[in-house]
């Protein structure tokens, strides 16, 4: 394995000595560090290896984890996430560590979560979880009888059937999509908009099933959204089997009553942070690489996989790199963005913070898939710097990296496409991320130590490479992808 000397000596002197050879060259006739591999493909090595044999990521996840569990925008734990990112930046030694500040939405999800079934069901209680943003039921709760449907336009078809009931959304996931977030976005409308639908038709209260292809009793929660106009009715999750349980009941024929009691409450915008550190570029230090994940999470579980994960990736690829020795010419700056989950505040603040500076802005990566094994990267760059993208990805074939494949980044970093900055994600493998998602589920126990490492290792060395190339990566065309 590569000795840490010989990686410093190739990132100065190597580096710099190729830079001049290829200022020959037309620009992007093709990838700029073509000629470089076998330097760029040692850092790499090295950064590999050290991410798994004295890897800090999952350390760093107890931390965050421990000290905050719950981390939801606005509330105790979000501040005491934020206070934690910022003593972790410090003493990883960043650079010009610092609170951005932002304003974000405050919801609570109370104490009272109760769906039971009456009469025929035997008073059974079923699992639920509020959605994000819900409003509460009466204190007494609502009692009225369910109404089943699949989708939106079969909501419609009932006409005035849905009036005075309760709407049953239990449209699973589609099980023959083999990409399980293409399989989310083909359900999660239902949790989204439910509630508005469902008013709209004249019901009392929204009943989602959970946004998750496990058959268990863990219902996952999530944002959903009330529209200008249209009466704001409550809106649950109910675990997978929980939906079974429900449908069945209505399957035997009869009007089957429940019970549904929420005390959820929304309280005035509160000030929070995106929490920011960086490595200094050692030519460019204007020209900055952003990656990311978003520190908020659902107040359940502990967030582990969406999104602690990302942020102590994005954490540990800046320390990798740095314990390298390595001293890429750009800027690398980690950012810990707040409100992903109910508002994207953090998101929208960072770019408008930055806005004079998005021209200088190379390139935006995000880790928000969950912590699993690496599978590729995704990238909506143009054809130039993809190619650059895809070498790198080829000397992350050994960890399981296949390729950059078309797509976007991250919710938090989607603001500064509008300037052209091209959008990096994570991918890693992502057939387990809904058994966790936004449920009781998502602790710690649940993300892999090495699996995490391996996908810290792919960031650190696609920020190092690209942060290090002899030109700047090309920029998109703002407002064309
Ligand atoms: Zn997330």
């Amino acid at each position: 394995m590569s000795s840490l000397p010989l990686i410093a000596a190739l990132s100065r002197g190597g580096a710099l000595a190729l830079g001049c050879a290829l200022t020959t060259l037309p620009a992007f006739s093709r990838p700029q560090f073509a000629g470089d591999v076998a330097e760029r493909a040692a850092a790499v090595e090295h950064l590999v290896d050290s991410a798994l044999t004295s890897g800090q990521a999952y350390r760093m996840l107890t931390g965050l984890c421990t000290r905050a569990p719950h981390r939801l925008a606005g509330s105790t734990g979000a501040a005491a996430a934020v206070e934690w990112a910022r003593q972790e930046m410090e003493r990883l030694g960043f650079d010009k560590v610092r609170l951005e500040p932002c304003t974000v939405p405050h919801w609570e999800r109370g104490e009272v979560a109760e769906l039971t079934l009456l009469a025929d069901g035997g008073g059974r209680a079923l699992p639920i979880l509020a959605l994000g943003g819900s409003v509460a039921t009466p204190a007494k709760g609502i009692e009225a009888e369910v109404i089943e449907v699949r989708d939106f336009e079969e909501l419609r078809a009932l006409g005035e059937a849905a009036r005075g009931r309760i709407v049953f959304f239990n449209r699973p996931m589609d099980p023959a999509e083999l990409d399980a977030f293409r399989a989310y976005g083909g359900a999660v409308d239902q949790r989204s908009r439910g509630a508005v639908e469902a008013a709209k038709a004249g019901a009392l209260a929204a009943i989602v099933r959970s946004m998750t292809m496990r058959l268990d009793d863990f219902p996952h929660t999530g944002a959903m959204h009330y529209e200008e106009g249209v009466e704001q009715v409550p809106g649950v999750a109910v675990s997978t089997l929980g939906a079974e349980r429900l449908s069945e009941q209505i399957a035997r024929g009869g009007p089957v009553r429940v019970r549904l009691r929420l005390d959820c409450k929304t309280y005035p915008d509160a000030p929070s942070f995106n929490v920011v550190g960086e490595l200094v570029g050692s030519e460019h230090p204007e020209q900055v690489l952003v990656v990311g994940g978003h520190l908020d999470a659902w107040d359940v579980g502990q967030g582990a996989h969406d999104d602690g994960a990302g942020c102590v990736q994005a954490l540990e690829a800046l320390r990798l790199i740095r314990a390298a020795g390595l001293k890429p010419r750009r800027t690398i700056r980690a950012v810990m963005f707040m409100n992903e989950e109910n508002g994207l505040r953090g998101g929208s603040a960072y770019y408008a913070a930055h806005l004079e500076q998005m021209d200088q802005h190379v390139l935006a990566l995000e880790s928000d898939r969950g912590g699993f094994t690496p599978r590729g990267f995704t990238s909506d760059a143009g054809p130039e710097a993809m190619a650059v993208l895809r070498e790198v990805a080829a000397l992350l074939k050994p960890i399981g990296i296949a390729d950059v494949f078309p797509g976007g980044g991250g919710v938090d970093i989607s603001p500064m496409r509008a300037s052209g900055v091209p959008q990096v994600g994570y991918l890693p493998d992502g057939q387990r991320y809904f058994d966790f998602h936004h449920s009781e589920r998502d602790v710690l126990e649940a993300v892999h130590p090495r699996e995490l490492q391996l996908g810290a290792a792919a960031m650190a060395a696609l920020l190092y490479v690209v942060a290090d190339l002899p030109e700047t990566l090309p920029r998109n065309v703002p407002g064309t992808r």
